[in-house]
């Protein structure tokens, strides 16, 4: 269709930022970053007079809401129900709102998960004899896979993943639960969170050093028998700060190191990509073998890079928006 072949366009993923309001408690505190219209800009604090700008597809300010987020990933939802692959994922230092971003607050400020499973729920509820959906959540952690609907992850062991014969990559074992309610998907959703390892930092108290994914297993058969299936993948990415900076020694900084690299070759798949290189190095880390079926080749991919404002943050907001831009 047109409008959605508008909203691809010759890229593989479409790369936009989203930076946060400031918070309550940082009242005190100046932004390093400002934003017009598709324009990013951000300030040195220590230099002043370093002002960088850069420019991508959408450009979320601080008054952007999660319901004008939404509309930007409609389209790929819709595109998921007509039987193709999607990725969407936050990318961004830890507290710079990609939690906030997927998952937002249920009650009075839901983000893409629970819009996206409203939409896809709507859609199954007129067509409830031909198309059905089904729930997937996991976390790597450390290059592992762990199944978040099986209990808890790291008394679990790690699960294999494996390529089939038509290309379809699949994760041995992973729980995948038919939901048909809303009801039922924020049960699921509640365990999966519940289940999710995070570990305190200097950063944040509640730092999440692992990959969470929900995968929604699409299932539509048409008027004429033929059934459209796809993957859609929902995903908030570990912290992109750089740990030299938040103080971790031991097995926090091995953490680090796994969570560094998948980033860094996520950003390098991306790119390549995005650039049409013969050579998309989807082995080099976890997550992007685990994404090698809805990750280019006709799959849709979507990258929000999270900001928060503050200076104090200007060297993280610097590296994501570094990197967007390197991706897009
Ligand atoms: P992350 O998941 O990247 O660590 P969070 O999503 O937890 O970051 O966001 C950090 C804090 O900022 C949270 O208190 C969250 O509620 C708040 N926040 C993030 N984005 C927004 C936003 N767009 N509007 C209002 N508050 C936000
Ligand atoms: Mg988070």
């Amino acid at each position: 269709a047109p409008a959605s072949a508008a909203f691809v366009g010759k890229q593989a993923v479409k790369v936009v930022i989203r930076v946060r309001p400031s918070l309550p408690h940082e009242a005190d505190t100046e932004a390093c970053i400002s934003t017009t219209g598709n324009q990013v800009a951000i300030v040195n604090p220590r230099n002043i007079t370093e002002r960088l700008a850069y420019t991508f597809d959408r450009v979320f300010g601080e008054a952007d809401s999660q319901e004008s987020v939404f509309a930007e990933v409609q389209p790929v939802v819709l595109r998921a129900l007509a039987g193709n692959n999607a990725t969407i994922f936050a990318y961004g230092q830890t507290g710079s709102g990609k939690t906030h971003t997927i998952n937002g607050t249920a009650s009075d400020s839901p983000g893409i998960i629970p819009r996206t499973v409203k939409c896809l729920l709507s859609h199954v509820g007129e067509n409830a004899l031909t198309a059905s959906i089904a729930v997937s959540y996991l976390e790597i952690y450390n290059e592992k896979i762990f199944d978040l609907l099986a209990g808890e992850p790291k008394s679990l062991p790690n699960l294999d993943l494996r390529e089939t014969a038509s290309k379809s990559i699949v994760v041995s074992g992973l729980s995948n639960v038919v939901i048909t309610s809303l009801g039922e998907f924020e049960k699921l959703h509640e365990t999966a969170l519940k289940n999710r390892s995070t570990a305190a930092t200097n950063l944040n108290e509640a730092s999440s050093r692992s990959h969470f994914i929900m995968q929604l297993s699409i299932s539509n058969v048409l008027e004429n028998g033929k059934t459209l299936s796809s993957k859609l993948h929902i995903i908030d990415l570990a912290g992109s700060e750089d740990n030299k900076r938040t103080g971790n020694v031991g097995a926090r900084m091995v953490e680090s190191g796994a969570i560094n690299k998948s980033l860094f070759v996520l950003g390098q798949v991306v790119e390549a990509l995005n650039k049409g290189h013969p050579r998309i190095p989807y082995r080099d880390s976890k997550i992007t073998r685990f994404l090698q079926d809805s990750l280019g080749g006709g799959a849709l991919g979507l990258m929000i890079a999270c900001c928060a404002p503050g200076q104090q943050h200007y060297w993280d907001t610097y590296n994501t928006l570094n990197f967007a831009t390197k991706s897009s």
